[in-house]
């Protein structure tokens, strides 16, 4: 399993993403943080330079995968912060320890991203 990924956290979880999430092998990744499911590329082929290339459609059954919370993460540190921060992942990185997981957008957000309930509701 990639290091990012909790296994029982996955919003999508159909047998082959699953366990192809799980396969060290598989350049597959699936951010909790983001609720991101990426590619991994390396640069060139083989180098330590990595890119993570999301994807919004399961490479197995097709299904449409929930649409990644980038905006909205970066929308609630510059509430918290009261405006926007010089380097968005340094306040990302210095942030509270929920936005490092899937706790800050469980039970907030739709499939689409779409806002369904506030931070305390
Ligand atoms: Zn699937």
């Amino acid at each position: 399993m990639n290091s990012t990924s909790t296994e029982s956290t996955l919003p999508h979880a159909c047998e082959l993403m699953t366990s192809q999430v799980r396969d060290e092998r598989v350049p597959l990744q699936y951010d909790p943080q983001f609720r991101e499911y990426s590619i991994l590329l390396t640069f060139p082929p083989g180098d330590s330079i990595r890119v993570a290339q999301g994807i919004t459609y399961c490479p197995w059954c097709g299904e449409k995968l929930p649409a990644d919370l980038r905006d909205q993460i970066f929308d609630d540190l510059e509430r918290d912060l009261g405006g926007e921060p010089d380097d968005y992942f340094e306040a990302l990185r210095l942030a509270p320890k929920k936005y490092h997981s899937d706790l800050w957008w469980r039970g907030r957000y739709d499939w689409d991203g779409n806002l369904i309930a506030g931070p305390g509701d």
